[in-house]
């Protein structure tokens, strides 16, 4: 076996730990993450029955996943990733073609799958090697819109700016609209005129919460004084983003631990006067769903702002 994860409850801890002992007995030295909600005060416990097993106790059991699989030490060169071939497997109808600037993420937000694929490592290619590939797919497949894929695009403000100086400067057949997600920190006022100036049509905003509980958390934010900053941002960003035309698309989640039924209608009501929110219910181990709404991602998808400008 090449290594386990065992979820604990602090509700069933013995029984949970009996299981992970005979496991971890059984692993031969492979690696074994214990993970779960609340264990925090039971770590003597785990590591009596489980001596050397590493330990998660984020929200997510993500942060388990990343252990073990070690994505962070993987050493790639950007620029040597090669260029989709959409010869071979041609665009949908709606001809929107994926391109990345960067992949990987350095922040600990516990819920996210981008870096249990990628890891928390920020690999950023130059942005020339961008330039050119956004050109060349743009001369050669005349996409409707390119959506930047980078999970947090903006993360390296320097090279962004100046692949987003470069985009302006294309001739008109090497352009095409495009459509890029990130965190409200990073779209500051120069990152939003940027946007607009190269042909941004859509953010996609990973707004989360607004309320602090859940924030911390999750590791969205390390402690009260960002998460005020944090609320900031996103009322800034709503706003600078709606006075330029760029449509804006704010994702919510509810069911965060920490969150309340108050603080999540806030959240909407806020973001939502803006533009309506995708909003993502989500459950997580040990976290109980008592007063949390139910899930309206389905109604959600239904509200998507496309083409509401
Ligand atoms: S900022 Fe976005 S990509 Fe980065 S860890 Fe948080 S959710 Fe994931």
């Amino acid at each position: 076996m090449g290594g386990a994860i065992v979820h604990v409850s602090p509700r069933t801890l013995l029984e949970d730990l009996d299981f992970a002992h005979k496991l971890w007995s059984e692993l031969e030295g492979a690696p074994m993450v214990v993970t779960g909600v609340g264990l925090e005060p039971h770590r003597e416990a785990i590591a009596s029955h489980c001596p050397g097993a590493l330990l998660d106790f984020g929200a997510t059991g993500y942060g388990a996943a990343l252990m073990l699989l070690g994505v962070g030490e993987v050493v790639v060169e950007a620029d040597l990733w090669p260029d989709a071939c959409w010869e071979t497997l041609p665009l949908a109808r709606s001809r929107r073609l994926p391109v990345y600037h960067g992949r990987g993420c350095v922040h600990g937000c516990d819920y996210c799958p981008y870096v249990v694929g990628t890891g928390r490592e920020h690999i950023v290619r130059s942005s020339e090697r961008t330039l050119r590939e956004f050109a060349d797919q743009v001369g050669k497949h005349r996409p409707k819109r390119i959506v930047f894929r980078d999970p947090v695009f903006g993360l390296d403000p320097v090279s962004t700016l100046e692949l987003l100086r470069g985009i302006t400067a294309l001739s008109k057949r090497e352009r095409a609209a495009f459509e890029v997600e990130t965190r409200p920190e990073l779209a500051d006022d120069e990152m939003l005129d940027a946007l607009k100036e190269a042909g941004c049509v859509e953010l996609k905003l990973g707004v989360e919460s607004l309320e602090p509980g859940p924030l911390i958390a999750t590791g969205r934010v390390a402690d009260e004084v960002e998460a005020d900053r944090y609320v900031e941002a996103v009322e800034k960003v709503l706003r600078v983003a709606d006075r330029l035309g760029i449509n804006v698309r704010p994702f919510v989640m509810t069911g965060l631990p920490g969150a309340t039924r108050e603080g999540e209608e806030r959240t909407e009501k806020m973001v939502g006067a803006v533009a309506a929110p995708i909003v993502k219910a989500t459950v997580y181990p040990g976290v109980g769903l008592e007063g949390t709404p139910p899930d309206r991602s389905d109604q959600a998808e239904q509200r998507e702002p496309e083409g509401r400008r």
